[in-house]
């Protein structure tokens, strides 16, 4: 049977939501840091970050965002994009950047994930918006960032497609939403708690000190930052073992962890970003989405 934002999909598409955006463009070091959000009735939902070094823009942002992320890396003049996972707030304006002549890489599960037009849940269209299928080739395991040389390094769990970027040179990696913040109290359904502690013990052997997150950077500190979420994430891990072992169901071990958040931004994904996901995860593996399950199984 198909799940119900399946059949709900199209008519999101149609009629998209009447959201605002912001959008600015800073600098860090050799970077051009391009900020972008979508806005309602002023307030800024989650903010994305990209990160554009040389001719190469690591993500590519939301498509509400499209006009000024497309003028930015005109005058980048970018002719790569590295996209660190398919999700619509990194993959949103690749296929205009291909369009005007960029080369888009992913890793393997992601040149098919964002090969598909993919359903998205109400919460998505949202945040996000859309995000038009691309045509990518896999990155190389190095890939030259302005001067530098960035290493490619596995990061999934997030998602089964994730990548992160290690500039050793500058001791930079950009993270995509391998980190997103130290004490991480949701999860989406198809988050995988143990691939993500093995993402953060491999970003834990890099040097780095800045981390370019697609959502909260740290410009410094980066690596305690990291080293805070694995210990975080680890707590967690105990906590929610130890009251299986008491025979407590996944609801009242959500109850006695204390952490579920409960604002408006949990409520619209209609359970697909939430603590009881975390706790799944942790006790049985993530959830996989049928329409993933099947691009990464298709041909082509
Ligand atoms: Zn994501």
């Amino acid at each position: 049977m198909r799940p119900l934002y399946h059949l709900l999909d199209p008519l999101w598409r149609r009629f998209p939501f009447p959201a605002g955006h912001t959008f600015e463009s800073t600098a860090f070091e050799d970077a051009t840091v391009l900020r972008m959000a979508r806005t309602y009735r002023g307030r800024e939902i989650l903010p994305v970050y990209c990160y554009a070094v040389g001719d190469t823009l690591v993500d590519s942002g939301i498509s509400s965002v499209a006009d000024e992320v497309a003028a930015a890396a005109r005058k980048a003049r970018i002719s790569r994009v590295v996209l660190t996972h398919h999700h619509e707030d990194h993959s949103g304006n690749a296929a205009l950047l291909a369009s005007r002549g960029a080369e888009v890489l992913a890793t393997a599960p992601g040149v098919r994930l964002v090969a598909h037009d993919l359903p998205r849940r109400f919460y998505q269209h949202v945040l996000w918006g859309e995000a038009d299928p691309v045509e990518a080739r896999e990155v190389p395991a190095e890939i030259p960032l302005g001067r530098f040389t960035a290493r490619v390094i596995p990061a999934s769990g997030h998602s089964v497609d994730q990548l992160a970027l290690h500039v050793p040179e500058r001791g930079w990696l950009l993270s995509g939403d391998a980190f997103a913040a130290e004490r991480v109290k949701v999860f989406r359904g198809d988050e995988d708690f143990y691939e993500s502690c093995s993402t953060l013990e491999r970003f834990l052997t890099l040097d780095f000190d800045a981390l370019l997150c697609a959502h909260r950077p740290r410009f410094t500190g980066g690596k305690e930052a990291i080293r805070a979420k694995l210990a975080w994430l680890r707590e967690l891990e105990g906590r929610v073992k130890e009251s299986r072992g008491k025979g407590r169901s996944v609801r009242r071990i959500v109850r006695e962890l204390g952490i579920e958040p409960s604002s408006a931004f949990f409520t619209i994904t209609f359970g697909d970003v939430t603590t009881a996901n975390l706790v799944r995860s942790i006790l049985g593996g993530p959830k996989w989405r049928v329409e993933v399950a099947r691009a990464l199984a298709s041909s082509g």
